[in-house]
Formats: structure tokens, C-alpha cells, sequence
């Protein structure tokens, strides 16, 4: 499967700020990138709605419950291997 015009390197770069975009910590700039980006890339869409569905189940068991180091590997594995 290729993809061709796919930015991978945007997609590492979401990927960093994807986290602090569901914390809604990023200014309206940068929200609005991360934004279209989700929009526009599967990948990327499926990764944050993981990740989104994730943070939903901690919120709702305990209060500022870490991301596992374990799903954050999985979700950049999955965009690495979407960019080859
Ligand atoms: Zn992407």
C-alpha cells in the first residue's frame, strides 16, 4: 500500500500534539491544523479517535490517569508504519 502525497512527517508531528489537542491545551492556531490534518489523513483519524476513546475511559474511572507508555507506542507504530 503506498500513499502517495502523504506527509509522514506531519503525521509525527500531530502525533506529538495530539494529546495536548484532547487536552484542548493547544492555542486556536495550532488546534486548527491538527484539525484538518485529522480530517484529511485516515491514519491519522483512526489514531486519535484511539486515543480519544482512551482518554474518555480514564477520565471516566480516575481523575489525571496517565496515558499508558504502552498505548502511546502502539499509536505511533501504527503512524510509522502508515508512512512507509
Ligand atoms: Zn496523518
Amino acid at each position: 500500500m503506498t500513499h502517495k502525497g502523504h506527509d509522514h512527517r506531519k503525521c509525527m508531528a500531530l502525533f506529538e500534539k495530539m494529546s495536548e489537542y484532547i487536552d484542548r491545551e493547544l492555542d486556536e492556531e495550532a488546534r486548527a491544523l491538527v484539525d484538518a490534518h485529522i480530517r484529511a489523513c485516515c491514519h491519522c483519524q483512526a489514531c486519535y479517535e484511539t486515543l480519544q476513546r482512551t482518554v474518555d475511559l480514564c477520565r471516566s474511572s480516575a481523575a489525571d490517569y496517565p496515558l499508558p507508555d504502552s498505548l502511546s507506542e502502539k499509536l505511533r507504530a501504527m503512524i510509522e508504519a502508515a508512512g512507509r
